[in-house]
């Protein structure tokens, strides 16, 4: 529980969107109102997406007004949104600082056309530090942690935009967006707390994935936290040596840290993990890569998402060409490794994460050195 209470006495709240259902309840307490107003209030800024208190029609004029004197409530705008061939829609956000973060709406359709899979693309931070050789965000070095409600209402106002096209709520969340959500951890898992509350989104643990270079301090501390979501890794390479020369946080936290923290992961959770493989030609594309590959996914139960890079400008690494995807799985399945490939969407777009924000100016801050 956050001691807002301390800033209550000489200040107000800053953003009601940084308080769970809980601190609601202990702010509307402290307000002298009624403790069913905080789950409306939740209701309000994390199920319908209200960006101000005149929204919350069955709050009564007065307690909107007591309400808006003790927090503010911060709007998280669109300031753009392109919408790709395919129905993948991108949206650019603007927060309250000006500062711009991404999120993408990733639709899958049944043979009928009708919406099967509806999956929302998240961002963690503005920028990221990590730096990674083939991504628009790394180069934008890191500005800032997003708290979790400006994490939250990414998700809660494209969950709107779903229903209102879809006639359906979202399936499922990725926390694959600007930034290393492990890096902003408890501000993650405050949100995937908000997310998967009935009273908001409500979806099911298992229907989040929160993707990381490898964070192995914050890799343990889900599993000895007993966290049910799913865990990617972002992988990208099957050395020490290729992945050095693309990831700079392998320098100090390698394969080995890696694998001895996914083995803690899984002794604990029984969850299978994900690894995450970017399919660069002529890089990590090869017969050897796919069988150093395969001894990874034999850590612990796991699976292998080879994905079809989003040339980024600028990026000498490439996207691998389709001869050498179908030569690289074969070479993975044949080793025993469990894959599956994933199409890259919204190809007629700015779809590779940090791509829109750059384009827009988002500033620039502090980075790992990027090879
Ligand atoms: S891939 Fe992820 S961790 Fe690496 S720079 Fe991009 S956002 Fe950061």
């Amino acid at each position: 529980m956050v001691g807002y209470a301390h800033q209550l006495e000489t200040t107000r709240v800053t953003d009601l969107k940084t308080l769970n259902l809980q601190e609601l309840e202990v702010l509307c307490r402290d307000l002298g109102i009624e403790k069913f107003r905080a789950v409306q209030l939740f209701e309000w800024m994390y199920r319908r997406g209200a960006d101000s208190y005149d929204a919350m029609t069955n709050i009564s004029k007065d307690l909107r007004a007591r309400l808006a004197e003790a927090a503010e409530l911060r709007p998280l705008v669109v300031a753009d949104r392109q919408v790709s061939k395919d129905g993948t829609s991108k949206y650019l956000f603007r927060l309250h600082d000006g500062n711009r973060v991404e999120a993408v709406l990733i639709p899958e359709f049944f043979d009928d056309g009708v919406a099967d899979r509806l999956t929302v693309c998240v961002s963690s931070q503005v920028g990221c530090m990590f730096g990674c050789a083939f991504c628009a965000t790394g180069r934008m070095g890191f500005i800032r942690n997003l708290s979790a409600g400006e994490i939250a209402e990414q998700v809660v106002r494209i969950n709107l935009d779903a229903e209102a096209a879809y006639g359906k709520r979202i399936t499922n969340i990725v926390y694959m967006g600007m930034g290393e959500p492990l890096h902003n951890y408890q501000q993650v898992m405050r949100s995937i707390d908000i997310l998967t509350h009935p009273k908001s989104i409500g979806l099911s643990p298992k229907r989040v994935t929160v993707s990381s270079v490898g964070l192995a301090k914050q890799i343990r501390q889900l599993a000895d936290e007993g966290r049910t979501f799913r865990l990617a890794i972002s992988l990208h390479a099957p050395s020490d040596v290729k992945r050095n020369r693309i990831m700079p946080i392998n320098t100090s936290l390698d394969l080995g840290a890696l694998k001895d923290a996914v083995r803690h992961y899984f002794a604990k959770t029984k969850l299978d993990v994900t690894y995450e493989y970017l399919l660069f030609q002529e890089f990590n594309d090869s017969a050897e890569d796919a069988k150093q590959l395969a001894a990874i996914t034999k850590w612990v139960p796991s699976k292998v998402n080879v994905i079809m890079y989003n040339n980024v400008a600028g990026v000498e690494l490439k996207r691998a060409g389709e001869d050498r995807l179908n030569a690289f799985l074969r070479e993975l399945t044949r080793a025993g490794a469990r894959a599956t490939v994933r199409r890259s969407r919204g190809d007629d777009i700015d779809a590779g994460c940090g791509q829109l924000a750059i384009r827009e100016g988002q500033p620039r801050g502090k980075s790992l050195s990027a090879s």
